[in-house]
């Protein structure tokens, strides 16, 4: 019988993990979500918050067109039902139900016959990746265009198309997805993905199914720190999230932006503005330990939402963790970056590192050894040699002698974890062994 008054800590979910599972299973929620078109507000956002509600209680918020925010103002919803090029003898040549990449997003209605000079300005291809359709936007101008392979543009003769844009532009809601797991502390900790895209997995379905997995899962532990899930349109979302949320947001510790974590790349750690923050240390700390290659790179005001969230005046810890960076795959923003372009067990990675990221900011901490003059006895206590086959199991005492030394109230355990190299984890599990021996006691701070 399952002991209900267990207390399931962070450590227990990073040990008991199957990444491969939870990869299988993000991968299932990008491939169910993939077909859905997505944008910046509409009915496609709302079903894909609703198909997440269905594994985390997401609670969904909707935001009037016209409302200020900051600067910006938020934009009448768009909504499209279908969308074609038909050439003269009635065929579709290029079909918005076939691929939701055809049309530009937030393209204006259309229906009318033209001529191919007439319509060409409106064509969007990549000769360079003639198989591709390009994905390409227009929030702001009221446009509409369509986007098709290369191979496909060559191919449209003289003559004259039947173009249709079912679509509609008008006052309506942009929608907020947003969870909120309370902690001992009021302090949060801030995940944040964007869902505005339409059929592109690693850009940002891989970003939407990690947070729903990490949801799902920190729901079941202890929690230090209370976690904020934002699922948001880019950009508008979370200047509007901010508007709507200034006190609140004076709440955030900690925070990681998710995108591109799906695909075969090595991990990218971008820094928060502060470059320093703990969740800088944690983050790169994680990455470090893991002994993959990987690229830390400094914080741009360019990017995703960490932008609004860096922004000087809220200047918040908030850095952004993908596997290639945006921008720089060639399979970035085409329908090139589809379900094949992530896999399960790269999502699975992703997963894991994250959980690691997060056991440091649940456990890192400032300790005081209490028996600061010379090195205490650990044989007398039991805690030397304890090896293999104990209640500890395997261990690197040597853990135990940092976190001694430099448990001398202002060195917290990340920072121990950095110069001795050893992983924080190790370094963690020592400070609770030696604080079980009544050894250190928290930093009253
Ligand atoms: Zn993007």
């Amino acid at each position: 019988m399952p002991d209900i008054f267990q207390i399931v800590t962070i450590t227990d979910l990073i040990q008991q993990l199957d990444a491969d599972a939870v990869g299988r299973e993000m991968h299932a929620l990008a491939a169910e979500l993939y077909p859905f078109c997505r944008s910046i507000t509409g009915e496609g956002l709302r079903e894909t918050l609703r198909a997440v509600q269905k594994h985390i209680p997401l609670s969904l918020r909707e935001v009037p067109s016209g409302t200020e925010v900051f600067d910006w103002t938020v934009p009448n919803e768009w909504n499209i039902r279908d969308a074609y090029i038909k050439n003269s003898r009635g065929e579709r040549v290029v079909d918005f139900k076939k691929h939701n990449l055809h049309v530009v997003n937030y393209s204006v209605p259309v229906n009318r016959k033209m001529s191919l000079a007439e319509l060409k300005p409106h064509l969007y291809s990549l000769p360079e990746k003639p198989d591709w359709i390009p994905y390409r936007t227009s929030y702001y101008k009221e446009t509409w265009g369509f986007c098709l392979s290369h191979r496909e543009f060559v191919k449209l003769s003289e003559g004259e198309y039947e173009v249709c844009i079912d679509s509609t532009l008008a006052p309506g809601n942009l929608t907020l997805g947003e969870a909120l797991l309370p902690g001992d502390t009021t302090d949060e900790v801030l995940i944040s993905c964007h869902c505005c895209h339409p059929s592109l997995a690693n850009d940002n379905l891989s970003g939407i199914a990690l947070g729903a997995a990490l949801a799902k899962r920190l729901a079941g532990i202890s929690r230090r720190y209370s976690y904020r899930f934002l699922f948001i349109p880019g950009t508008i979302g979370s200047i509007t999230w901010l508007a709507l949320n200034e006190e609140q947001a004076k709440n955030i510790k900690h925070g990681l932006v998710l995108s591109c974590v799906g695909d075969a790349g090595g991990f990218t750690y971008k820094k928060s503005r502060r470059d320093d923050a703990e969740i800088d240390r944690a983050a790169q700390h994680v990455l470090n330990t893991s002994l993959a290659p990987y690229r830390a790179v400094d914080f741009i005001p360019y990017g995703y939402d960490e932008r609004q969230y860096c922004s000087p005046g809220f200047n918040l810890a908030v850095g952004c963790l993908l596997r290639s960076q945006n921008g720089t795959f060639p399979e970035y923003h085409t329908s090139a970056d589809n379900l094949d372009f992530i896999q399960p067990r790269f999502l699975g990675d992703s997963f894991a590192k994250v959980l690691s990221i997060i056991e440091v900011l649940e456990k890192n901490r400032v300790w005081v050894n209490q028996n600061p003059k010379c090195e205490p006895r650990l044989g007398k206590r039991g805690l030397y040699n304890a090896v293999g086959g104990t209640r500890t199991g395997a261990f690197n005492e040597m853990a135990l002698l940092w976190v001694l030394n430099f448990s001398d109230g202002e060195h917290d355990l990340l920072s121990i974890a950095e110069r001795s190299g050893l992983a924080f984890s190790e370094i963690a599990r020592a400070a609770e062994m030696l604080a079980g021996a009544g050894l250190l006691k928290q930093h009253p701070a």
